[in-house]
């Protein structure tokens, strides 16, 4: 009976040293479990396993208060300065005031600043209507250097700049560079060719020239001679807005250049283009004339007579 009492005894204990051990296991793996989702919450076991989700863990600092010590994101748009742009490369043998002892012809005595916006490569259909809508709007007239082969495609654009008071040169037939300035011979034929186009559309015969790519390198002083021979004057430029350049300047560039390159000269020929990719152009002359004439400058017409600016 004793021994029985005692495997009895001992029976009791190990029953419920199993229960106590199991309890406890039960109760840790239940708090593990909770501990994977919300490490910083103690739950109970019953309660993770019958109750809504608990309250969700302390939220970390709100992300306003870190982003607020952080530098401002970019803006979306763009700075309002633009980069800087470096000036199309300008012949530096231009003087920036016209030469005192040459006279100033065809222009206003009283005007003590003048320009000349000039118009080469054109005509076209795309852009120069725009051009001439623009000066009529503003009242300004222009002078066009008109390609041969666009005149002879485009008369009708070409009779408008006519009709509107605006002044027609001779900017050569082809302007193959490459080829026209070979000999007087072919310069002359190209001279004429264009003539020919413009007066067959205007009846008009200008005598005002301005060589392809300007006069230098291009138009040697035999060439040149040559030129003023057959009665020609021709004329270069001192302010060179860039729009010709390739990859294209925005016509808020456009007028930044001009109107520095225009701020520091008295006597301006402005070199702009109207053939057909020149849309920049068009939209950047409104803010090109209204800058110039709140630099003071008066717009004038080029006429064989009109002292030159030759590079
Ligand atoms: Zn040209």
């Amino acid at each position: 009976m004793r021994g029985d009492a005692v495997r009895s005894i001992v029976a009791f204990a190990v029953i419920l040293s199993l229960m106590v051990f199991s309890i406890a296991l039960s109760t840790a793996s239940g708090a593990w479990l909770i501990s994977m989702d919300a490490p910083l919450v103690k739950v109970s076991s019953s309660a993770a396993a019958s109750s809504p989700p608990p309250d969700p863990a302390p939220a970390p600092p709100p992300v306003e208060q870190t982003a607020a010590k952080a530098p401002d994101p970019p803006a979306a748009e763009p700075p309002a300065t633009e980069p800087p742009v470096k000036d199309p490369p300008q012949n530096p043998t231009v003087s920036d005031d016209y030469p005192s002892d040459k006279p100033i012809k065809n222009t206003n005595p009283s005007a003590k600043k003048i320009a000349f916006l000039t118009f080469d490569d054109g005509p076209s259909e795309e852009v120069t209507p725009i051009i001439l809508d623009v000066l009529r709007e503003h009242k300004v007239k222009g002078t066009f250097f008109v390609v041969g082969f666009n005149a002879e495609r485009h008369p009708e654009v070409l009779q408008r700049i006519a009709a509107e008071g605006h002044r027609i040169g001779n900017h050569s037939y082809s302007h193959r560079i490459k080829s026209i300035y070979r000999d007087s011979n072919v310069l002359l034929d190209e001279i004429q060719s264009c003539d020919n186009a413009i007066a067959s559309a205007t009846g008009l015969h200008p005598r005002i020239f301005r060589a392809p790519g300007g006069s230098r390198p291009f138009l040697k002083p035999a060439l040149a001679a040559k030129v003023t021979e057959a009665g020609y004057q021709y004329f270069d430029w001192n302010v060179c807005p860039g729009d010709a350049v390739v990859n294209g300047l925005t016509a808020d560039q456009m007028t930044r250049i001009t109107l520095q390159q225009a701020s520091t000269k008295s006597y301006i020929i402005v070199l702009l283009h109207d053939s057909y990719t020149m849309q920049q152009t068009a939209k950047a002359l409104p803010r090109i004339i209204k800058g110039l004439q709140e630099q003071g400058f008066t717009f004038q017409v080029i006429e064989p007579d009109t002292a030159p600016i030759h590079f």
